[in-house]
């Protein structure tokens, strides 16, 4: 069984934490912040479903980094620098 629930308000905006005492919507900016719920008090329990939601944005960062540079930007780059180190090395 879960222990947190999250709710996605907007499709535009990221899911919300609900909090497991009063059912108050917490951002993860509150999270991060204070650990816990600053309608309740209620102590948010770092656990794995917590991490990943705090790590998101860093991980989704990360994907799209990742995708760049898998993308042609990164064997054009790659190119350009070898033939560039070429030169120089002659
Ligand atoms: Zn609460």
């Amino acid at each position: 069984m879960k222990k947190y629930d999250f709710k996605r308000i907007d499709w535009k905006v990221d899911k919300v934490l609900v909090c497991p005492k009063c059912s108050e919507l917490l951002y993860r900016i509150d999270i991060e912040h204070f650990k816990h719920c600053p309608y309740c008090n209620k102590n948010i329990v770092l656990n794995v479903e917590i991490e990943d939601y705090l790590l998101k944005p860093t991980v989704d960062k990360w994907i799209t980094i990742q995708h760049f540079a898998s993308g042609s930007f990164l064997s054009s780059g790659l190119i350009g620098l070898e033939s560039e180190a070429g030169q120089s090395f002659l």
